[in-house]
């Protein structure tokens, strides 16, 4: 293994050094990168592990100096041995899939701590707000309006700079963005919430700025994990400036989780005994199973309700046929009887069951806390932003509904789409997207008249519509 002592000894650069790492590591990916840039990649992704394992030291000072090791990273993979008509002159280096105690939920770190340390960190978590796909100008080219000579300015992230003078007749403009001359690159902002089976409730956020191919790449309801280097910009409260700051990440690597799976960590012994309890050695595993739903309520006539909510948490697969025609893969309950008698603590306690789960009150609950809604808020600069609801957020478990009977009508049908197809086409403000809610709902209701009549047909004693039902 090299380490930078080896590097001293050998008057190595650390460029050089890096070239080395990529033809050892990264020989083929290089390979990749090459074919393809620029239209289909522009990025090679290095495992934090790689450089780890191959020299300590810079993987350390990765995390500390982001910025700085990006560029060396950068300018080894330009002077790299390429064929002669390929050049990565403006491919990126992302170093991605950080240890666990370098990757974070928001809100589950001290940014202060972070930012003064090791401030290239990962987050994960859900994404709750993304906004479009923005031009943003890097290269700026300045056209004087008065003598028509241009004058370049490098953007960075410090916010828009205008030339002082012209550089023809050093007068102070006006000037005019001339398009052809200015390079630009694609620019979103995404705002990532601890996920909902963390947070238990509105999760803390956190915003992230990505670029060029990462823009895009994800939308609303995504799980992801976002390496990147933490930032600090001042809080202002109109036009005065404040003695707080705000933690921002500017993304250099997205890794997409499958958007209906979350990642929980198993133990070996875990693994073993869910072994045994999926071969059968404890009993049928359904009973077992059921057997850990909400312990406290407890009785024979609960036996086949706790059945059914194991089965809607575990969920079947979603097939989707190529006309777009899809299969359910999960099943939904809806369990109803009078009051007090055990209805709510099954189906909320059904949420320490399940790997994601979402509650929803039927009483007060809106159209847009089900699907999504567009807002307009400090997030998106006076913006259209899409925000999850419910449906989405629990995408890949279960809703839970209490007091369905008491949910606005408009509401209840506004359930029918994500629950039949698995998704919802949304057009909100000019924004349209296709967002998936492959869930199960375990709703309780009670009976129309408060308390069931045994003499009467059970459907006619629910009043929640036929389509529903
Ligand atoms: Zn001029």
């Amino acid at each position: 293994m090299s380490t930078s002592h080896d590097r001293r000894k050998e008057k190595e650069t650390l460029t050089e050094t890096l070239i080395r790492f990529l033809r050892e590591r990264y020989r083929d990916g290089v390979g990749t990168l090459a074919q393809r840039y620029p239209n289909e990649q522009r990025s090679l992704v290095i495992d934090y592990d790689e450089l780890y394992e191959f020299d300590h030291d810079i993987a350390e000072d990765y995390l500390a100096k982001p910025g700085q090791i990006r560029e060396y990273f950068e300018e080894a993979l330009r002077q790299y041995d390429l064929p002669a008509d390929v050049s990565l002159d403006r491919a990126h280096v992302r170093v991605s899939n950080l240890p666990a105690e370098h990757t974070h939920y928001p809100g589950h770190f001290s940014p202060t701590k972070v930012h003064n340390d090791e401030p290239y960190i990962g987050v994960e978590g859900e994404i709750v707000a993304a906004s479009d796909v923005h031009p943003k100008v890097t290269d700026a080219a300045f056209e004087c309006k008065r003598c028509g000579t241009m004058t370049y300015i490098l953007e960075t992230d410090r916010g828009f700079q205008e030339p002082h003078e012209c550089e023809g007749c050093e007068r102070q403009g006006p000037f005019r963005i001339n398009f052809e001359q200015s390079e630009f690159i694609d620019a979103q902002k995404i705002r990532l919430s601890e996920p909902p089976e963390v947070a238990g409730g509105e999760g803390q956020t956190i915003d992230i700025y990505v670029e060029d191919d990462l823009a895009g790449r994800v939308t609303t309801g995504d799980r992801v994990t976002i390496t990147g280097k933490l930032q600090l910009e001042q809080r202002t409260s109109g036009n005065e400036k404040k003695s707080t700051f705000e933690p921002y990440l500017t993304g250099h690597a997205i890794e997409v989780q499958e958007s209906d799976q979350t990642t929980i960590e198993v133990s070996r012994d875990e693994r073993d005994e869910v072994k045994a309890i999926v071969d059968g050695e404890l009993g049928d595993p359904l009973e077992v199973a059921a057997q850990s739903i909400a312990p406290g309520v407890f009785g024979e006539q609960y036996d086949h309700m706790k059945r059914a909510i194991v089965l809607a948490i575990v969920q079947g697969d979603w097939v989707e046929g190529k006309d777009g025609s899809v299969e359910r893969g999960s099943i939904s309950i809806l369990l109803v009887g009078d009051p007090s008698t055990g209805k709510s603590a099954l189906i909320n306690q059904a949420e320490s069951n399940a790997p994601r789960s979402v509650g929803v009150s039927g009483k007060g609950a809106r159209e847009a806390g089900i699907t999504a809604s567009a807002v307009r808020d400090d997030f998106s600069d006076g913006e259209w932003t899409l925000k999850a609801g419910a449906f989405v957020k629990a995408n890949g478990g279960i809703v839970r509904i209490d007091e369905l009977d008491d949910m606005p009508p408009d509401v209840r049908s506004a359930m029918l789409e994500p629950m039949a197809n698995g998704k919802i086409n949304v057009s909100k403000a000019g924004i349209n997207a296709t967002l998936q809610t492959r869930v199960g709902v375990v709703a309780a209701a009670n009976p129309k008249y408060g308390r069931f009549d045994e003499y009467e047909p059970v459907v006619e004693q629910v009043e929640l519509g036929s389509t529903l039902i």
